[in-house]
């Protein structure tokens, strides 16, 4: 699509989002992304932009969480507050601690994604980033897995209020989305696609092929959990044929993205095989499908992704590069690297992209690919006829 606008929502202040310094969830990969998407001269094109977020306010939080929950964060936010007070509301736990400042970090996190949605729907921009965005586990009630607010949430519930637009939230972390799909359960003008690393194996336990939704919203949640060692091939292949598939179906007026880098081969937390590609490959699959369903308009946040060395920087780097419609250089230029090798525990990598045959052969390869075929084909089966008002005749 011609005439694409692209904006990056951005302030280093996000990175103030910070439980502790040996936390998985580290902000440092914020602005090593920044600083390698300056590097490769990918926010220098005229059609690209750099805003700069606001801070959600209470009423906006309150579209998607409780007054008690807001207030229980605030409460827990003060200096001197004790673990043990978050606990009702699944804070000052060991993934999701408390930390002075809370509320107010987070509301920052929650507007950035506010307002990547309003430049959207304004039309200024066709799209736009929030890589601090992403808080999929954050729920109605209670904070989980390192998110406090649900910015994506907040934000889906705002383009319904202020435009009554139908939504599609499309989630390729390696963990389910299970506080988007749960927020948004009921309501058949929302429709949450997840697909992660199956909830046998890891948090948050959740996400399959028969969480199908409920009530009104009966056929709108969708989940494809993927087997562990999953590759490039075969998560590649089931979101090109699903993704069109679903959005034609549904027939979307904004697709909201979350791209969680975590089912990257390199990440220490999950267990799937991805490389570099997959972040192209499926950003670009989306941005074709808005660019025929949706006027191309795409809000896209950041997520999960703990190799924030060798992976995260390159992985958003590529997102961005395809929302934007530009062709990232290859080569890391030696700045970058040599800008932060120094405080690296791995070697930096030299590439943006992986090389083939990154990661030793899966002994179990053809029977992966084999039972995420027949999960698939469990999905169409159970929701594609309730999306297409078939009902479930057969
Ligand atoms: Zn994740």
């Amino acid at each position: 699509m011609s005439g694409v606008r692209t904006a990056l929502v951005w302030d280093p202040a996000v990175t103030a989002y910070r439980f502790r310094p040996d936390h998985p969830f580290n902000p440092r990969r914020l602005e090593l992304t920044v600083s390698l998407m300056e590097a490769l001269g990918l926010l220098e094109a005229e059609h690209v932009g750099v805003v700069a977020p606001r801070r959600a306010t209470d009423e906006e939080l309150m579209r998607v969480h409780s007054a008690e929950y807001v207030a229980a964060v605030k409460r827990c936010s003060e200096r001197g507050a004790r673990p043990a007070d978050g606990w009702p509301w699944g804070l000052g736990t060991d993934d999701t601690p408390l930390f002075p400042g809370m509320h107010d970090v987070t509301s920052l996190v929650v507007g950035a994604t506010l307002r990547a949605a309003e430049l959207v729907m304004s039309g200024e921009y066709t799209r736009a980033f929030n890589l601090a965005g992403g808080l999929h586990h954050a729920h109605r009630d209670r904070g989980s897995g390192f998110c406090v607010y649900s910015d994506l949430a907040a934000a889906i519930a705002w383009i319904r209020e202020a435009h009554g637009a139908r939504v599609m939230y499309i989630d390729y972390d390696a963990h389910h989305g299970d506080g988007v799909q749960g927020i948004f359960y009921d309501d058949p003008e929302v429709l949450t696609l997840s697909i992660h690393e199956s909830g046998r194996y890891l948090f948050p336990g959740t996400g399959f092929v028969d969480e199908l939704g409920e009530g009104e919203g009966f056929g709108y949640s969708l989940n494809v959990p993927l087997e562990p060692f999953t590759e490039d091939d075969s998560w590649i292949g089931i979101y090109a044929r699903l993704l069109p598939e679903v959005a034609e179906a549904f027939r979307p007026d904004v697709i909201v993205l979350q791209n969680g880098c975590d089912g990257h081969g390199y990440d220490p937390l999950t267990h799937l095989r991805a490389t570099t590609r997959l972040y192209e490959e499926t950003v670009r699959i989306t941005c074709e499908v808005a660019d025929r369903l949706c006027g191309g308009r795409v809000v896209a946040t950041g997520g999960g992704g703990y190799a924030i060395w060798k992976t995260v920087p390159r992985a958003w780097s590529l997102v961005w590069a395809a929302l934007s419609g530009q062709t990232a250089p290859d080569v890391i230029p030696h700045a970058w690297n040599d800008r932060w090798q120094g405080e690296s525990p791995d070697l930096l990598p030299e590439r943006l992209r992986d090389p083939a045959g990154l990661f030793p052969p899966v002994p179990r390869r053809a029977e992966i690919e084999a039972t995420n075929r027949r999960t698939v084909q469990s999905l169409h089966r159970q929701a594609l006829p309730l999306l297409r008002g078939w009902g479930l005749g057969f």
